[in-house]
């Protein structure tokens, strides 16, 4: 099926309140044309460098996303352009974030990960963790960032009750955290696989790579 198709395909099964960021890492600058040509302006990529040479070679009034690791010392290549960064896992990213925004006279939006999967691959920092953030006396010294959210990946397995669990772990913290910090207000949970089962779980924007563009080939 075409990427127009597919798009299509998921944005019928989308709500309002429910974004689609279009993961597009490995893919060429072709399939993600076939996209921006069907509608879709956000994209989501995992390493800093590719979102870089695709954000040069692209439209610009795409909206990027960095979904994957923030490695810090890359921070700085995309601070002129990232629209949002969803996985920020500590204190120390954030201030490198805010360092590299302020050049560049921007304020960038954050979205703090959460870990809710049982493996220790997955990153991620506790609620307890984000709640500190939250209170501390530094984060509200940052001007040139701004957390409006958290992310969350599930376990990679088929069990769909665990993944249920997990999908509303991370719901339940976004409602402690919105609590504290107001100013929360998406919630990225969901992927190819089980995009349907985290918007049921109060999702508000799902990354989908796959369903979209097809499978991934990393050789
Ligand atoms: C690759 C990736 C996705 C998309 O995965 P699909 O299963 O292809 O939809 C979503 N989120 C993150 C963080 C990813 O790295």
């Amino acid at each position: 099926m075409s990427i127009e198709t597919n798009l299509n395909n998921i944005k019928s099964k989308l709500t309002e309140n429910v974004t689609l960021v279009a993961v597009s890492k490995t893919k060429p600058v072709s399939d993600l044309m076939e996209a921006y040509e069907a509608g879709q302006r956000i994209f989501g990529e995992n390493k800093i460098q590719e979102m870089a040479e695709k954000h040069e070679q692209m439209p610009k009034d795409i909206q990027w996303h960095m979904i994957g690791h923030v490695q810090r010392n890359k921070v700085k290549y995309m601070a002129s352009f990232v629209s949002l960064i969803h996985g920020v896992e500590n204190f120390k990213t954030l201030h490198e974030i805010n360092k590299q925004a302020k050049k560049h006279d921007r304020v960038i939006d954050c979205l703090l990960q959460i870990k809710i999967a049982s493996e220790d691959s997955k990153f991620g920092m506790t609620e307890s963790e984000a709640s500190d953030i939250f209170q501390s006396k530094e984060i509200s010294e940052l001007k040139n960032i701004k957390v409006v959210g958290i992310m969350g990946m599930a376990t990679f397995t088929d069990n769909q009750e665990q993944i249920k669990m997990e999908f509303t772990q991370l719901k339940s913290s976004f409602n402690h955290l919105k609590n504290i910090h107001p100013e929360l207000k998406i919630i990225s949970m969901g992927m190819s696989g089980d995009y349907p089962l985290a918007i049921a779980c109060g999702s508000t924007m799902i990354r989908v790579g796959s369903s979209i563009f097809g499978e991934r080939n990393y050789n």
